[in-house]
């Protein structure tokens, strides 16, 4: 897709708060334990290469992606730190990771022995790096039973093609007041661990939730996704345990402005009509840049004052009240600070019904990304 350089809609990350936020939660880590930035779908949207670099300088040591291809992206741009896979990758891959230096999660017995199988027919120098993950109730992927780890290590301490890097688990609820199923996924993972005679390199089991409000379970690397940048993981649940700086804004320019009479129809549908005499602005964004439709009577900030969206939002462009006069060209703010008004995308996400995170991924490529 392209993107609208030309044009005045973008999304501007600021990467000093994303260095911040890594930096003030390796601040309050134990000694010993790592930091992983998780930068997934283009680092939730702010931009991967981008973030991984505000990250490392922050304090992060490692990487984690969902797919092989954001793996790859990193190291194409000259991250050179450990990067984990959170997901499964196909064998027919291998030869990509041990290319890249990458490191794999294992979920079960075949794909291992599928590993295995491949990597002694390739001619390779270095060994593949895997992560053991556990399922300890998330129900996504992973080993459920400490039997079968341990049957996992034991294959992968036979050969010499593996490299036993890291043992995992996810937890579903450490973003929740309601602390029962966290514990036992806890236990779950404890009887694991109790279970094996050694441990790797990295034993993680903390995304952002698990570090910030479970800062005292198992392991010596946290993977540290969406308080990176600056967002509560719980949503409004739980309160921040220390201020997250959130990194990014939306931002764009009125590119129209009229006084319409009462009575006057607005957008695809006719769904608004001007009810006395009104100033309607139009901004260039549309649910093309991922400004979903949904958002029809959210609103935005001109010179600080509360805008309502009117209309259906169409692909390129929406409509909004002014509340007066202003000149073509005026900044729109969507997501950030103006005049001392602040949306934020929890906001966005409320309006929306769904979460920040989704929001943050939400917005599309055609969206160019600034970074101060
Ligand atoms: C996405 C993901 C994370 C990061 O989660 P946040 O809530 O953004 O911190 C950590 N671990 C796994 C396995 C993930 O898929």
């Amino acid at each position: 897709m392209v993107v609208g350089w030309h044009r005045p809609t973008k999304l501007v990350i600021d990467t000093q708060a994303i260095k911040e936020n890594v930096y003030n939660e390796v601040k309050r880590m134990p000694q010993g334990t790592e930091l992983f930035a998780v930068v997934k779908a283009n680092g939730y949207g702010h931009g991967a290469v981008q973030t991984a670099k505000a990250a490392i300088e922050g304090g992060a040591t490692g990487f984690c992606v969902a797919i092989l291809d954001e793996a790859i992206e990193l190291r194409e741009a000259g991250i050179t730190e450990p990067i984990l896979i959170l997901s499964v990758v196909d064998v027919s891959y291998i030869d990509l990771l041990l290319q890249y230096d990458l490191s794999v999660t294992v979920a079960t017995q075949e794909w291992l022995e599928q590993a295995i199988e491949r990597l002694n027919h390739i001619e390779t120098q270095s060994p593949l790096k895997i992560h053991i993950k556990v399922d300890t109730g998330m129900g996504r992927i992973g080993f459920t039973t400490p039997e079968t780890v341990k049957q996992a290590v034991k294959l992968t301490q036979a050969t010499k093609t593996l490299i036993w890097e890291g043992l995992f688990t996810h937890f579903s609820t450490a973003d929740e007041k309601d602390t029962r199923y966290f514990e036992k996924q806890s236990d779950r993972f404890q009887a694991v661990l109790s279970a094996l005679f050694e441990l790797p390199k990295y034993v993680h089991v903390s995304n952002s939730a698990t570090a910030l409000w479970h800062p005292d379970n198992p392991g010596n690397m946290i993977r540290f996704g969406i308080a990176m940048y600056g967002l509560n993981p719980s949503g409004h649940e739980l309160s921040e345990v220390y201020p997250l700086k959130p990194a990014l804004s939306l931002v764009s320019k009125l590119i129209h402005v009229k006084e319409l009479s009462p009575g006057e129809g607005i957008g695809y549908g006719n769904t608004y009509t001007t009810t006395e005499s009104e100033w309607i602005g139009t901004i260039p964004i549309g649910y093309a840049d991922g400004w979903l439709r949904h958002l029809q009577g959210f609103s935005v900030l001109v010179n600080g004052k509360k805008c309502e969206i009117v209309g259906r939002i169409c692909m390129d462009q929406c409509m909004i009240r002014l509340s007066e006069k202003v000149a073509v060209g005026t900044q729109v703010t969507m997501i950030g600070h103006d005049h001392g008004e602040n949306i934020t995308m929890q906001m966005v996400a409320d309006k929306l019904e769904t979460i920040h995170y989704e929001v943050a991924c939400t917005f599309s490529e055609r969206m160019p990304r600034e970074y101060k």
